[in-house]
């Protein structure tokens, strides 16, 4: 870590302590980190409230606890698929009982039933008939409310299973996606390009792999901070995602590194895509979110590699792997393909 990043960091702290102070929060590490991320500015929507919030007085421990659970909590996969299960557990266990209910009631009216048609056949006191006709009315009373209460969970758990449906979808969906830049996670990726092979061994369609790094990234994090850092690798992935389409697979790789997966793209096409990605990558002007400052521009290198009979996912990858370090060899902000690679960028590898 450069000086100046340590300085910056420093700064952030103190400023989050000095907010926590003014505002008599006790310092514990979320109320910390909420006002942490306020001093760093990376989140204007998470700051606008908070400045309102001081405007109108000081926050107070209740509303601190809110907006970080708002903004910054991240409950884990795991939790919320047992948070969802539990719900299902608890609506099916309630149904469960209304059935049972119904039931009992279903097998007391039948009996009631019975027994009426067994005085029926006899001759009947018209007293007797009033009882019988009261008994009844009271057992269908009884018969209506079990199935009215039955509806009324069944209805209830139609609506809770499609809320359950949708919670499934997103941890789902979020267990695949880079937190950060929301485009896919490594572990995606890894399967997608599984899927890829197989489809590929299967037909004589080609398919190439795309690598991507981001060139001096050290330096920029260490010149501008980690939080801007950050908008940098968001900004790369969207990019990258929007350069390109159908069944090509943008993920982050790991760190400032990226990768596609090109489908039914032969090699000459796929160093056509890397270098479209290359040049719009190089031709953003970075400005800083929070002050508006120029920050220059950014470079990646992008190694490509095709897949050939025998390849497996892990040969593929590290031929790709070995362009893309030729291409920092050869100055970075440069595509590097396959075909390229010299005995001695194998060497070097
Ligand atoms: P090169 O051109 O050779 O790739 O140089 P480089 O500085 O990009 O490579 P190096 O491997 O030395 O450093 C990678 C940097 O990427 C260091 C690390 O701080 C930064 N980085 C990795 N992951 C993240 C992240 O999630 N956020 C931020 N802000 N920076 C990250
Ligand atoms: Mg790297
Ligand atoms: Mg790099």
């Amino acid at each position: 870590m450069s000086e100046q990043e340590f300085k910056r960091a420093l700064g952030y702290a103190t400023s989050a302590i000095d907010l926590l102070k003014r505002a008599t929060i006790p310092p514990y590490p979320q109320f910390y980190e909420l006002l942490y991320t306020y001093a760093t500015g990376v989140n204007p929507t998470l700051n606008a409230r908070i400045n309102t919030i001081f405007r109108e007085g000081d926050p107070t421990v209740d509303l601190a606890e809110r907006l970080y659970n708002e903004f910054l909590k991240s409950q884990d996969a795991n939790e919320r698929i047992s948070n969802v299960s539990e719900r299902m557990s608890a609506r099916i266990e309630s149904v469960h009982e209304a059935i049972d209910t119904a039931m009992t009631t279903a097998n007391a009216y039948s009996g009631a039933l019975q027994m009426a048609g067994g005085d029926l056949d006899r001759e009947i006191e018209p007293q007797a008939l009033r009882t019988m006709a009261q008994r009844l009315l009271s057992e269908t009373r009884s018969m209506q409310e079990a199935n009215h209460q039955l509806e009324q969970k069944l209805e209830a758990s139609r609506d809770d299973i499609a809320a359950l449906q949708r919670d499934l979808d997103d941890v789902r969906r979020e267990a695949m996606l880079d937190p950060l830049t929301k485009i896919f996670n490594r572990k995606y990726f890894d399967e997608g390009l599984v899927k890829a092979f197989a489809d590929a061994d299967i037909g004589d369609a080609p398919l190439c792999l795309m690598l991507l790094d981001i060139d001096n990234f050290k330096r920029f994090n260490d010149t501008w901070g980690h939080q801007t850092g950050d908008q940098v690798l968001r900004l790369v992935a969207m990019t990258l995602k929007s350069n390109i389409k159908g069944k090509d697979m943008a993920a982050r790789y790991g760190g400032e590194e990226f990768a596609a997966i090109l489908p039914h793209t032969d090699l000459e096409g796929a160093v056509i895509v890397a270098d479209n990605i290359r040049k719009a990558i190089q031709a953003k002007e970075l400005l800083k979110r929070s002050t508006n400052e120029k920050l220059g521009r950014i470079t990646a290198s992008f190694g490509v590699a095709a897949f050939k009979p025998g390849d497996t996912p892990s040969t593929l990858i590290e031929r790709t792997d070995r362009c893309l370090y030729a291409a920092k060899h050869a100055g970075r902000n440069r595509v590097f393909a396959e075909t390229e690679l010299k005995p001695r960028d194998v060497a070097a590898a």
